[in-house]
């Protein structure tokens, strides 16, 4: 008995202990149930055990519980009670039932351990372990636990992880070995070397192939605390793939955009070069200096200020993004331009910049052709042309300032407004169409017309339109104008067109006073110079008398040559030459011109030689043989006694030149600029030598009439040498030319012939008289006016006429009108006799039918040549009047 109550004392001690009837109200309670429940024992007893229900277990719990010890079985189990203050405690309980002495269930005894400390540290280890099972689940990371062999312990995936086919738990228990290739078997001992060596690793290289992708981890891992002596590390393998693979698009992209990528750390002024950037300034891979300072070292001077201001403006977060261009220095020396980008991609705690990382393109090219473009730009901005642009409707989308200064408008007042909108109405109605149907058609307008100013002033462009199109489709896409105001131009061409009206008046006024003038001076120096002549043969005269005519004619042809080649050049600069150009054989005229010459030349003993020649130039025959006859007779003229003349040609170039060489005193180099000016004698008009001054300036016009070329070179003391060269002439023309020039005039042997003169000045009459009487055996009669004249031509029915051109009562031409109208007198050739010399009254003169027109002075060989060549035709012309 002793040693059951100590045992129940030891009960009490430890346990909580209650017995209860059958259908659960409680008999007996000890301390320890009242301690922990909170309730006096009197409001315990007598009551029910639901009293201390917690509501935690459901129906059923209870159930199982009575159905277990109402069939006289003990239960087991772990209760949640309800204190009296409401708190919650934990009982680990046995309740066993009494039997009576029927053997049946007569009370329950419950015996409990509070087991409430327990129970809440087993609760908050579960707790953490499902905290810890979750929050593994949320990392997007693959977690694999390895013993240090190598095997694998444990695979876990993450929510969002995809590498369950890389890493699947078929794996288990297999080494990395059996699992792997080599290299990503390596690469996963490194990690776990790593991990189980130092503790932990991170960021290291994964690279797995399986069914032919290749999948990139990033390794981090710590090693575990050890179980079982065996070492151990869990792995978080995180798929780096997706982003592998951008880094290699993003790569690829820099590289095929031909950019260099800069990652600057700003705390140690670091930079890493990477894509085109080294390649870019003309650097190897790993050439260029990885500082900040090296590479400010390489920015141009003048860009140095803007690209800190822009950077250090973006580090501090006054503009949004870091764009700018500079020039860097090329590893040749010369800059290149760049636009560089940058972002930050780190900052530190406090949120300052560490490290930004950016790129960099050339952009040299695009400067090159801005630079082209702004230079084009100031061009069209500072030219005086004015330049629109319009588009293909024709509408206005660019003027430049000239533009507007010349039309007075402001840009905007046009701009999308037709481009005619600055047109006359009328300029507008017939101008703009055929501008606007040239540029369609893809051609080019050139023209004026005639615009008007906002203030009402209007003005005359001169336009160049030219289209701009597609090079593809070639459609129109813009029209060009560039033009000037050519008011001022007009103005000064009709200004022109009026002087020039002015000049030919004053030109006709000139040629009137030089035809009157040379009429009055030829007609006194006829009688000079002719009598001069008469007298130079008379015997009658004594030597001194003969020096006196001597000096009389020299005197008279000096000033006959005067007027003579005063109205040639007249003629000439008025544009009143007719040249007949023909092939003319350079032998013959050489020939002809020496011939000329010769008396002249042997005067003076000089030697006159042809030197090698030939050949067939194209001229007018006439005048070469005034230009080679001016260039002898000065180089027998400006020639020392005893010298000598050559001639000589050569063909080059299509061109056949005469060069005539003397022995002269040559000309001074300072002088030959004046050679061919016009009475400009180069200082010889004080010496013995005659001339006008004007023979080489009358050359030198001819010859470039005839599309030839004149010069000379000189030596002093040695001599000159002129040339003149023609086009070469076709040779067959040449050579019909030559024969035709060939053709002999016969001459046949004459009757008596009969000369009628008609002149009203009594001089002439007797002038001419005394000069048949001297040189041919003809009648000669004549008459001092028109009348007598008529008449004694209509008695005596002479072989040829001489007519003066001016008598009173009825002039020359009238005479002549009336001897052509009359029958038997109709063929009987007429020769005008006058001192009218003037080109246009010389072509009047052959026009009105004169059969040769003479003019007064009269040249005595000249007119005997005339007179008889006329008489020998009339002599074989068969009678046919009776
Ligand atoms: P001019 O009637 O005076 O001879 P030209 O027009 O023929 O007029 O020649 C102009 C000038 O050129 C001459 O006055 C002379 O000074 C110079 N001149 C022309 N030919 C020669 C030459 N062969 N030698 C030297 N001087 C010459």
């Amino acid at each position: 008995m002793d040693s059951l109550l100590a045992l129940r004392r030891a009960l009490d001690a430890h346990a909580i202990v209650s017995v209860t009837d059958l259908a659960g109200n409680i008999l007996e309670v000890n301390d320890k149930f009242c301690e922990t429940s909170g309730y006096p024992r009197e409001a315990l007893i007598g009551r029910n055990h639901r009293l201390l229900k917690s509501g935690m277990h459901d129906a059923a719990f209870y159930a199982s519980m009575w159905s277990t010890i109402s069939a006289g079985e003990s239960w087991q189990g772990d209760v949640c009670n309800r204190r009296l203050d409401g708190s919650l405690y934990w009982v680990r309980s046995t309740i066993t039932p009494i039997p009576g002495a029927d053997g049946l269930p007569e009370r329950y005894i419950s015996i409990r351990t509070d087991i409430t400390p327990l129970y809440e540290a087993e609760r908050s280890a579960r707790l953490a372990a499902e905290q810890l099972s979750a929050t593994l689940s949320a990392i997007p990371d693959t977690l694999i636990e390895l013993d240090e062999d190598g095997r694998f312990l444990r695979i876990g995936h993450g929510a969002e992880c995809h590498d369950g086919p890389v890493f699947c738990c078929q794996l288990l228990g297999r080494n990395v070995d059996e699992a792997f290739d080599t290299v990503s078997a390596g690469q996963l001992r490194v990690a776990l070397a790593e991990a189980i060596g130092s503790g932990q690793c991170s960021d290291l290289p994964l690279w797995i192939r399986v069914d032919g992708r290749q999948h990139f981890f990033e390794l981090s891992g710590s090693r575990l605390p050890d179980a079982d002596r065996k070492r151990r590390c869990l792995l978080v393998v995180h798929d780096a793939t997706r982003r592998k693979n951008l880094e290699t698009h993003f790569a690829f992209a820099i590289d095929g955009a031909g950019e260099g990528v800069w990652d600057l750390h700003l705390s140690s002024g670091q930079v890493k070069f990477s894509g085109h950037y080294e390649a870019m300034l003309g650097y190897a891979q790993g050439e260029l200096a990885p500082t900040l300072d090296a590479w400010l070292s390489m920015l141009h001077p003048n860009d140095r200020l803007g690209t800190r201001t822009a950077f250090f403006g973006y580090l501090a977060g006054q503009q949004d993004s870091y764009s700018v261009e500079f020039r860097l220095r090329h590893k040749d020396g010369h800059y290149i331009w760049i636009h560089s980008r940058g972002t930050i991609v780190e900052r530190s705690a406090d949120g300052l910049p560490q490290r930004v990382i950016g790129l960099h393109a050339d952009i040299t090219a695009r400067k090159q052709t801005e630079d082209a473009l702004q230079l084009f730009r100031r061009l069209v901005e500072s030219t005086d042309q004015a330049i629109r642009v319009a588009d293909a409707a024709h509408r206005i989308i660019y003027v430049n300032p000239a533009y507007e200064r010349m039309v007075g408008v402001r840009s905007e007042d046009v701009l999308g407004r037709r481009f005619d909108c600055i047109a006359t109405t009328e300029s507008a109605a017939t101008i703009f169409p055929l501008i606007v149907a040239a540029i369609e058609n893809g051609s080019s307008w050139q023209g004026l017309a005639q615009l008007c100013r906002p203030d009402g002033s209007k003005f005359f462009s001169l336009s160049s339109v030219q289209p701009i199109r597609d090079v593809h489709d070639g459609s129109l896409l813009y029209s060009f104008n560039t033009f000037s105001d050519h008011s001022e131009e007009i103005a000064r061409s009709q200004a022109l067109e009026t002087a020039l009206t002015e000049a030919n008046a004053a030109n006709q006024a000139k040629s009137s006073f030089l035809s009157s003038m040379s009429h009055e001076l030829r007609t006194p120096l006829n009688a000079v110079i002719g009598f001069a002549q008469m007298l130079e043969f008379d015997d009658a005269l004594d030597e001194d008398q003969h020096d006196n005519v001597a000096e009389i004619l020299k005197a008279g042809r000096h000033l006959l040559a005067l007027i003579n080649e005063v109205l040639d050049l007249a003629k000439i600069e008025a544009g009143r030459v007719e040249l007949s150009p023909e092939p003319v054989d350079a032998r013959e005229l050489v020939d002809e011109c020496m011939h000329l010459v010769l008396p002249l030349a042997r005067a003076r003993g000089i030697s006159l030689a042809p030197v090698a020649v030939s050949g067939t130039m194209q001229g007018d025959r006439v005048r070469l043989k005034q230009v080679l006859l001016n260039l002898l007779s000065n180089a027998i003229k400006y020639n020392r006694d005893g010298g000598s003349v050559q001639v000589s040609s050569r063909v080059q170039d299509g061109r056949l030149t005469l060069e005539v060489a003397d022995t002269g005193p040559g000309i001074p180099a300072g002088k030959l600029g004046g050679l061919f000016e016009p009475f400009n004698r180069l200082g010889v008009e004080n010496s013995s030598v005659e001339g006008t001054g004007i023979g080489l300036s009358i050359c030198k016009r001819l010859v470039e009439l005839m599309g030839g070329e004149i010069g000379a070179i000189s030596e002093e003391g040695v001599g000159s040498r002129f040339h003149f060269s023609m086009p070469l002439a076709d040779a067959v023309q040449a050579g019909q030319a030559a024969a035709s020039a060939r053709m002999d005039v016969q001459d046949a042997a004459r009757p008596r012939q009969r000369v009628l003169y008609v002149d009203d000045n009594p001089a002439n009459l007797k002038l001419v008289g005394q000069l048949f009487a001297r040189r041919h055996p003809v009648d000669f009669s004549s008459a001092q006016d028109a009348q007598q004249g008529l008449a004694l031509a209509l008695e005596t029915r002479p072989d040829l006429i001489l007519l003066d051109v001016n008598m009173p009562q009825m002039d020359g031409y009238q005479l002549l009108g009336i001897l052509r109208a009359e029958r038997s007198l109709s063929r009987v050739p007429v020769v005008a006799v006058t001192a009218n010399a003037m080109p246009r009254d010389i072509e009047r003169g052959l026009a009105a039918g004169f059969a040769a027109y003479l003019t007064k002075p009269l040249d005595i060989p000249q007119f005997l040549e005339t007179v008889d060549r006329l008489l020998a035709e009339a002599a074989s012309r068969p009678e046919t009047i009776a």
